[in-house]
């Protein structure tokens, strides 16, 4: 399982004052502000307007995402299934909300591109989900599919999702840029 020691700590303890420790107060207001809702909305179904679409997830799902919707994230593979991957962390360092973590490890078999992600973990209690990892990902190893399955959860350990769960909740093996890059792909090292 993951290591949740090697993790830096995100978010501050919250403190309360002394309205929120007196805890009638704001339960009121919590009231209030969900009754006010549900009034507004039952007013509309009423009136044959429309209200508020839920769904009853997880039993159902909505399917209508709009098509430039940006869904969980899908670490793509090579053709022989290990990742596309080539730790260069330029995902990592264009992460806005610093959601990523990336452990690089060394494999001199590997002539063409020798490091890969020993670790790779996205915090889904924080992603905003804007695309930036998939906007400078060079490899297209990193993408964001129409989908939202499966992310919610009551526990933030559970909400970092790991390198094998990336690679493998829904496999994509047909990376735009092919691997290793050809004789004549630029100078990027074909011949090594
Ligand atoms: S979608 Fe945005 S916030 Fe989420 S991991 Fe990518 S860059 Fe970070
Ligand atoms: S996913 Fe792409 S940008 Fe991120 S470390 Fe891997 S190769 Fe680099």
């Amino acid at each position: 399982m993951m290591d949740l020691g090697r993790r830096k700590s995100y978010w501050n303890r919250p403190t309360l004052g002394l309205w929120e420790r007196s805890y009638l107060p704001e339960v009121l207001r919590g009231l209030a502000v969900t009754g006010g809702v549900i009034a507004r909305n039952l007013a509309r179904w009423l009136t044959f307007r429309k209200g508020a679409l839920t769904a009853r997830y997880p039993e159902e799902r909505r399917a209508d995402y709009a098509a430039g919707n940006r869904g969980k994230h899908v670490l793509t593979t090579r053709p022989d299934g290990r990742p596309q991957c080539i730790a260069c962390m330029l995902c990592a360092t264009a992460c806005p909300a610093r959601v990523i973590e990336i452990e690089a490890a060394f494999d001199p078999a590997d002539a063409a591109h020798p490091k890969h992600p020993a670790r790779f973990e996205i915090d889904y209690s924080r992603c905003v989900f804007c695309g930036l990892c998939v906007e400078a990902c060079p490899e297209d190893a990193i993408r964001m599919p129409q989908d939202v399955p499966d992310l919610p959860s009551h526990d933030r350990g559970e909400m970092w999702l790991s390198r094998d769960h990336l690679l493998g909740w829904c496999p994509r093996s047909d990376a735009a840029k092919p691997y290793p890059p050809g004789p004549a792909g630029g100078g990027e090292g074909g011949s090594l």
